[in-house]
């Protein structure tokens, strides 16, 4: 907009010369330019990717975790170690396992982490595991086993993940407590692996007892054999 010439020596006492808004104008821009950056630069700190590993210049799946909806710094710093114990120990160990290619469906697989303030699915769930993304409370990923040797890692819905790929199951969780225990074992969590394999124990004898003690109850049945000619 081409300002317009004052010719008015009242003018300039009442209004600021074009030159003054243009430069007002550029402060503001400048102002609302560093908010943006610096706001941008917060989201960019809170996105991390994980395409490669030690030892493993390029893995074939990356991972990703979006932070931005976390509110304290010290969660915050449980971000990169939880994300790259699931890009380096639980996602190799899932492969090894089922020998999935997770790949030729999911080329990255992002995990957003939310409060449980501002969770935007029903109140229960701790983990939604979607097509090649997994959204999660903070309870049950960075937070999750963060005081254990390993750091936070996670290998429940990542499981889901893998097995998303097979199609349609009959179970929603088809061999998890097994196939979670070998996972553990491969990401050497040897006293989570031994704890799981015990809970599977106890729940195996709690079953056993539960049909001995429903077989003890059955009426008796008299059978009624054809007799011999
Ligand atoms: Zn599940």
């Amino acid at each position: 907009m081409k300002l317009a010439e004052n010719h008015c020596p009242d003018f300039q006492s009442r209004y600021p010369s074009g030159r003054k808004i243009v430069k007002q104008v550029a402060a503001f821009l400048a102002i609302a330019c560093a908010i943006g950056l610096a706001s941008a630069r917060t989201y960019a700190q809170d996105e991390i990717n994980v395409s490669s590993c030690p030892g493993q210049p390029k893995i074939p799946v990356t991972l990703q975790i979006d932070c931005s909806h976390v509110s304290a710094a010290a969660d915050k710093q449980l971000c990169r170690p939880f994300i790259q114990n699931q890009a380096c120990k639980v996602f190799p160990a899932y492969r090894k396992i089922t020998g999935i290619k997770l790949e030729q469906t999911c080329p990255a697989i992002k995990f957003t982490i939310y409060d449980d303030a501002n969770w935007p699915h029903p109140k229960g769930e701790g983990g939604l595991a979607l097509h090649c993304a997994v959204d999660y409370l903070t309870e049950y990923s960075i937070k999750f086993r963060s005081n254990s040797k390993l750091g936070p890692y996670d290998v429940h819905e990542l499981l889901h993940e893998y097995q998303i790929a097979l199609g349609p199951l009959p179970s929603a969780h088809v061999l998890f407590g097994p196939s979670m225990a070998e996972a553990m074992r491969e990401v050497d969590d040897v006293e989570g692996y031994q704890q799981r394999v015990k809970s599977m124990q106890d729940e195996a004898q709690r079953l056993k007892e539960k049909l001995d003690g429903e077989k003890a109850n059955r009426p008796r049945m008299t059978a009624c054999l054809p007799r011999p000619r």
